[in-house]
């Protein structure tokens, strides 16, 4: 019997590239095989994400070109996923001729099944309801000895509306994994040698709502903590009104908890805050910032800003370059404001002009890049513990690790070190990366 491969392309975040990787978990549980080699598919999955228009558009162009590969592969099967997919629903095949299956954010795990029956009898699906649990979320994709680290879901979706954000309407309400689920699929990564985990979700630093079991996440991130065997927790995405003491000191008492935070801040004005619905002010900002460098000298911050919301004024954007100067974070995502349909945000006045929002954005990118530097060159002399990734981009002869504040360093090494903890005696830092020398 022929082989039945499929190809997955993935856009967008961190959830998303999970997402991918439990999907094809389930797909090979199935009795698919994975592909990189899209000729060679007799299934092709794009799992989509639409926070950002630019990526929404590069997805539409990118479907259509696999559409075209039915000419010579009428039997092939398109199947789009993810969250352009809950959005678009049933209208994708009306406008998409040549695809066959649309998933939503719900449906990832009855995907593989709606494959096989659109194979055998041909037509067309679309699955976008939203349901009480998302077994999905539970699905441990395979792991591979070749990876230190992973990403493990811990919750899903998200209950507070920005109104910029799409994320609520189409990921649906926040829901969290049962601690136990997720402790088990921790211990079995460590056990196949995973050394680092991200736990994932849109709002982590929410999880528990709606458990039995009363756990909050700093309940969760303690027990995980006792796993034997790990070496490094991370976390995304925060929301910095959710950002409890509880959390806080949490990185000052678990050695695993790495010293890093992404702690999304999007404007400094206030007024801008407040109509994007962020629930916190700059104040409370500069106050939980505060608390964390008190409780863990040296923890790194990456935040996220966004440029040109409805009605912000030139004060407005100084107000953000201003907490921007006296934040001083580690790393900035950086974004002009975008329409998202069926956001309140769209039905706000006064529209800042594109060339406006662009000037914002590159005055406000040339601040950070002079942070970054500044901090990056602050680490030379500094020795530092790298978890080693494997070999650098930059040179073969070289390896490429990260510090515990999430910084990638470059090093020279005659031995492949890969998968251990090394000290590295930094003597340059960059914009991107750091370099240094064994110690
Ligand atoms: S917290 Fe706001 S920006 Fe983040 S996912 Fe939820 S609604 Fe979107």
């Amino acid at each position: 019997m022929s082989k039945n491969y499929f190809y997955i392309r993935t856009f967008g975040c961190q959830m998303n590239v999970h997402d991918s990787e439990q999907l094809a978990s389930m797909m090979i549980d199935a009795g698919f095989e994975q592909t990189e080699d899209i000729n060679q598919a007799q299934v092709i999955l794009v799992n989509t994400c639409s926070i950002r228009e630019k990526v929404a558009l590069k997805i539409v162009s990118q479907i259509g070109r696999y559409r075209q590969l039915k000419e010579n592969n009428p039997d092939l099967v398109i199947g789009v996923g993810g969250c352009l997919a809950q959005h678009w629903g049933q209208s994708l095949l009306r406008k998409n001729v040549g695809i066959d299956l649309v998933f939503g954010t719900h449906a990832l795990d009855r995907a593989p099944a709606m494959i096989r029956r659109i194979q055998r009898k041909g037509g067309a699906i679309v699955d976008t309801s939203f349901r009480e649990d998302i077994p999905s979320m539970s699905i441990c994709p395979r792991p591979d000895n070749a990876n230190l680290q992973a990403f493990v879901t811990i919750m899903q979706g998200c209950d507070n509306f920005c109104s910029y954000c799409v994320v609520p309407h189409l990921r649906g309400r926040e829901k969290s994994r049962p601690s136990q689920n997720i402790i088990d699929e921790i211990r079995a990564l460590v056990a196949h040698g995973v050394k680092e985990v991200t736990l994932l979700g849109q709002n982590v630093n929410s999880y528990g709502k709606g458990l039995v079991e009363g756990l909050c996440f700093s309940d969760l991130i303690t027990k995980i903590d006792a796993i034997d065997g790990l070496e490094r927790i991370r976390f995304t995405t925060s929301h910095p009104k959710d950002l409890t003491e509880d959390l806080i000191n949490c990185f000052g008492k678990l050695g695993k908890l790495c010293e890093y935070i992404h702690l999304p801040f999007q404007t400094g004005s206030n007024s801008v805050l407040g109509r994007m619905n962020r629930g916190y002010t700059r104040e409370d900002y500069y106050t939980k910032v505060e608390s964390l460098r008190e409780t863990c000298p040296g923890i790194a911050i990456s935040s996220d800003a966004m440029v040109g919301f409805p009605g912000e004024t030139t004060t407005d954007f100084e107000a953000t370059m201003e907490l921007i100067d006296k934040i001083r974070f580690d790393n900035l995502f950086s974004f002009k404001y975008s329409e998202r349909e069926g956001t309140t945000a769209v039905n706000l006045d006064d529209k800042v002009p594109e060339k406006e929002k662009s000037r914002r954005l590159s005055l406000l990118q040339e601040l950070q890049d002079c942070h970054t530097l500044e901090m990056n060159k602050a680490m030379v002399g500094k020795a530092i513990d790298v978890l080693v990734e494997g070999i650098s981009k930059n040179s073969s002869r070289d390896m490429m690790g990260r510090t515990r504040t999430n910084k990638v360093v470059n090093f020279r090494s005659k031995e492949n070190l890969h998968g251990k903890t090394v000290n590295i005696h930094i003597t340059a830092g960059y914009l991107h990366s750091l370099r240094g020398e064994l110690s």
